[in-house]
């Protein structure tokens, strides 16, 4: 029998989760098919009650269900329980477990960069669940100083509230969205977890911070991944700064989904070719 993985979301005519995995997945032979599954709010509870057959392997969650899940299923595990979202379904047995590999997706990214977030600063815009596994990321590698930015101020609060009760030697707090400029300036690291400069969104053609806000030692790490060169990219590129897109973090994260289900180390140059072809102009 063809055992079936799938990505659920809505809407999710842009995902290339399904074409980088199946790479993965053919890569070793496996009889698996990875589809998108566009799942309205209505048809949630019936799509999870669908993973609990035996085909089924597991699923990849996606916006805007990424909290909605937790409740949902039997078991919760590592940074999942702390992130309090989900972002990959893993079955054991008929169990349903949620993990989030986005976490390890995002500091895999920043170490393969080269970047150290032990005792640096960082400035996390956005506070939805990107956002979230950022800060808990940056905490977890022992980032000493960190700033969170959001339109919605009280979500910032929010967060910051969260982690400081963690009760660990980080200093995180929040700030307006009108105090971004300041709160850039000089940090070793700017992160952009909101959707701003997205293709295919009202806000494609804007950037969050512009190239008089960026110092040049800074990394700017842009989690959109559509297009490459993001409006901030290019912002970030003009001031001298490092940057960082979202297409690494994408692999990484969708990568230790892979090893989850399959227990098959992710072939990851296989995975990356196969998301830059599908992302061709
Ligand atoms: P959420 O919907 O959970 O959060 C969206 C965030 O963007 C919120 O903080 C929201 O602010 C903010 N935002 C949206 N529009 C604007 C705007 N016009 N001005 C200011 N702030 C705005 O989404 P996610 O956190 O899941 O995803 C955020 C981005 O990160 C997406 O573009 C997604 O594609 C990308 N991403 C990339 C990943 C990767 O692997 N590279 C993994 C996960 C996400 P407010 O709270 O005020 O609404």
């Amino acid at each position: 029998m063809i055992k079936q993985l799938g990505i659920l979301g809505y809407p999710l005519g842009h995902t290339i989760s399904p074409v980088f995995q199946q790479a993965a997945l053919d890569y070793y032979s496996l009889a698996v098919r990875y589809t998108a599954w566009p799942t309205t709010q209505d048809s949630l509870p019936d799509r999870l009650k669908t993973l609990r057959s035996n085909e089924y392997l597991g699923a990849n969650v996606t916006i805007p269900y990424k909290e909605q899940v937790v409740p949902m299923l039997d078991k919760v595990e590592g940074y999942a329980a702390k992130v309090g979202a989900v972002n990959t379904i893993v079955k054991d047995g008929e169990i349903l477990v949620g993990h989030n590999t986005d976490v390890s997706g995002f500091v895999r990214s920043l170490k393969k960069e080269g970047f150290v977030a032990r005792d640096k600063s960082a400035l996390i815009m956005g506070a939805g669940g990107a956002a979230r596994a950022a800060a808990f990321g940056l905490v977890g590698e022992g980032m000493s100083d960190i700033t969170i930015a959001n339109r919605t101020k009280e979500r910032a609060n929010d967060l910051a509230r969260e982690i400081n009760h963690l009760d660990i030697i980080n200093k995180v707090c929040s700030v307006a969205w009108s105090s971004l400029f300041t709160a850039a300036k000089g940090v070793d690291l700017i992160v952009n977890a909101t959707s701003i400069g997205m293709k295919y969104t009202v806000d494609s053609e804007l950037t969050p911070l512009s190239r008089n806000a960026i110092s040049p030692t800074t990394l700017v790490y842009d989690m959109v991944y559509i297009p490459a060169e993001t409006p901030l990219i290019c912002e970030a590129r003009a001031a001298g700064a490092n940057v960082l897109g979202g297409l690494p973090m994408l692999i990484y994260q969708g990568a230790v989904s892979l090893e989850l289900w399959t227990g098959r180390e992710a072939p990851i140059e296989v995975m990356f070719g196969a998301a830059r072809k599908a992302l061709e102009p």
